[in-house]
């Protein structure tokens, strides 16, 4: 069983995770950074960013996809070249 990072959303070693805790830190970087979020109400960081990381996983498998993509490029640049040739 993995916990994530409060803040960064990596795993928390095994030695830092806090059992009573509901807030997990994989370093002390990232307590502070959230600590200091909080404390200036910016907690929409972790709503944006959990935005912004959404569409990053499409994104990413997207580029596996470019190649059905690319075929069909393909596909319409062969026929105006035929009719270039023809
Ligand atoms: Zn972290």
């Amino acid at each position: 069983m993995s916990v994530s990072c409060s803040h960064c959303s990596l795993p928390v070693p095994a030695g830092l995770v806090e059992a009573d805790s509901e807030l997990q830190f994989c370093c002390n970087g990232c307590r502070v950074a959230y600590e200091v979020i909080h404390e200036h109400g910016l907690d929409r960081y972790y709503d944006i960013r959990a935005r912004v990381d959404a569409p990053q996983q499409p994104a990413s498998s997207s580029g596996k996809a470019s190649a059905p993509t690319a075929a069909r490029l393909g596909k319409s640049s062969r026929s105006t070249s035929c009719r270039r040739w023809g």
